[in-house]
């Protein structure tokens, strides 16, 4: 019998919108270059501002401080590599769970790397890292703080504001939010964060990949990472991708209208989370007692291995991840779970469920009818 296949991996993409779809037609069918001056130019150019405007809102930012990229990646990179030496900031300071984004670039940025450690329920531990950033202020350096909004394999939020305060009351540098997982899912306030700095990507959001933003603030100074014909005010060249970024900025506008319907999926994660638990006591669902995201959930069940599970659920046409998305393919340890204190047999279950605007309760349903189904033959393989 063939059965609609149940999508739960949004963090690694969501399905784009239809809307999104329908303006990207539209846009390749307007065609034009947006730094031409006839109609055409000044068409494509419109779409540029009118999605400008819409991810500005998406994160309370102005429309100046938005820079598109290919994505939340290439804006990672501007962040460390672009805006952090153009701030002769001396050192990265970055979380232990950073997205490889970030990890990355910091390796590559050359300058000498300070890593805050998590709890065991996967959120920054605020203690370290006000020493970390007392030691700066005594030694009179700077630093590139880089604190992820929300972790792509857990969910868990992090204390992005009260850092961005220490990071103020002690003059000791820039902070830079990678808000790809939290923008459109949570209310994303830039202002609130104190970051200086915010890395965000559509893809997530239900809009195309291969496109993102950079949101610098006003007044940080940046040097460009790619020159040429000094589009997006000098601050990355190239002809922009008109047809992703308008989908970007129309997954932006109907992600801002639809954060409330977003947070009702904690209730459904929530159902998904008790009857696992109901289906084995010795579960460990990770970050569960702390502020995550309302649509994810990564849980180990000691005795499945990840990817025998995986293997089962895609066959029931059923997709979930075993990691994240960019890290997966190859099953390598994952190290936002090692962080959180997660031992071998916890690290090869971890399975991680994210569910997204498409996601129906019946989908979680599904889901359990197969686990539960098949829990005894995976653990027996
Ligand atoms: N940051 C986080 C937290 C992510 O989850 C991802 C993608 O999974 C990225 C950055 C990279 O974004 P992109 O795929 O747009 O390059």
């Amino acid at each position: 019998m063939s059965q609609r296949r149940i999508y739960l991996d949004n963090n690694a993409s969501a399905p784009v919108r239809p809307e999104v779809i329908e303006i990207m037609t539209e846009v390749m069918l307007e065609g034009g270059n947006p730094s031409s001056v006839h109609k055409s130019g000044r068409g494509a150019r419109a779409r540029l501002d009118t999605a400008r405007a819409h991810v500005a809102e998406l994160v309370n930012a102005l429309p100046p401080e938005v820079i598109f990229t290919s994505g939340g990646t290439e804006a990672s990179d501007l962040a460390i590599n672009g805006v952090a030496p153009a701030n002769s900031l001396d050192e990265i300071v970055m979380t232990v769970i950073e997205h490889p984004a970030v990890r990355a670039s910091a390796s590559m940025s050359g300058k000498p790397i300070t890593e805050l450690p998590v709890t065991l329920d996967g959120m920054v531990d605020l203690k370290a890292a006000e020493k970390v950033f007392d030691r700066l202020a005594a030694d009179g350096k700077t630093a590139f703080v880089c604190v992820m909004l929300a972790n792509n394999e857990t969910g868990v939020l992090q204390p992005v504001q009260e850092i961005g305060q220490m990071i103020r009351d002690r003059k000791i540098g820039l902070l830079h939010c990678d808000a790809v997982q939290a923008a459109g899912k949570v209310p994303v306030d830039a202002m609130l964060l104190g970051a200086d700095t915010l890395a965000l990507s559509s893809h997530k959001i239900g809009g195309p990949q291969g496109v993102g933003a950079l949101i610098v603030r006003e007044g940080v100074a940046i040097s460009p990472r790619i020159a040429g014909g000094g589009q997006e005010m000098g601050r990355r060249s190239g002809t922009e991708n008109v047809a992703g970024v308008a989908g970007f900025g129309k997954a932006a506008e109907v992600a801002v209208e639809h954060l409330a319907t977003y947070a009702n999926l904690a209730r459904v994660r929530d159902r998904l989370e008790t009857e696992l638990r109901q289906s084995a006591n010795d579960i460990r669902i990770f970050g569960e007692g702390t502020a995550r995201l309302p649509n994810t959930c990564c849980f180990a069940a000691p005795g499945v291995s990840a990817e025998t599970a995986l293997m089962f659920l895609d066959l029931a046409g059923i997709e979930v991840s075993t990691g994240s998305a960019c890290s997966s393919g190859k099953v390598a340890q994952n190290y936002v779970l090692s962080a959180m204190g997660a031992c071998d047999a916890e690290r090869n279950a971890a399975l991680r469920v994210s569910l997204g605007w498409r996601s129906e309760e019946t989908d979680v349903e599904r889901f359990l009818e197969v686990w539960n189904g098949h829990i005894d033959q995976m653990k027996g393989f």
